[in-house]
């Protein structure tokens, strides 16, 4: 499935939410963390939502789907093991997380999983957040 930057990043931050015993959010979260306004958010929610990466609670708002939690599992995954790579080949760990960021969108589900066994299977990230399994 095709995901823009800004969609992933809401899959995460919903992702993170939960964790924290927050399921369920709104537009005006996002608007208020990334400063834009409240119909540019839901536009975004809209489309995570058409594509049943969401599930809509009427006057609420939105939590992950099942599928959509898979995905956002993975898009930690696949950030944490280029991460690791990165940090083993050399670069800092202050740097790694950024670098990662940008190249990450590049790597397919195959790579991501080729990486994580050559640079030695790791569970967690140099930063020490833990690497989700997906299946
Ligand atoms: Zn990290």
């Amino acid at each position: 499935m095709r995901l823009s930057r800004r969609e992933s990043e809401y899959l995460k931050e919903m992702l993170k939410l939960e964790e924290r015993g927050i399921p369920v959010v709104g537009p005006s979260h996002f608007s208020s963390i990334y400063g834009i306004s409240r119909a540019s958010a839901q536009r975004v929610l809209n489309d995570l939502h058409s594509k049943n990466l969401l599930v809509h609670h009427r006057r609420k708002g939105y939590s992950l789907s099942d599928e959509g939690r898979t995905i956002a599992l993975y898009l930690f995954r696949r950030h944490r093991i280029l991460e690791y790579a990165l940090w083993k080949a050399g670069v800092p760990v202050s740097d790694a997380c950024e670098l990662a960021a940008r190249m990450e969108s590049a790597l397919t589900r195959e790579d991501t999983e080729r990486l994580w066994c050559v640079v030695g299977r790791p569970m967690r990230c140099p930063c020490g957040h833990i690497i989700p399994e997906v299946e």
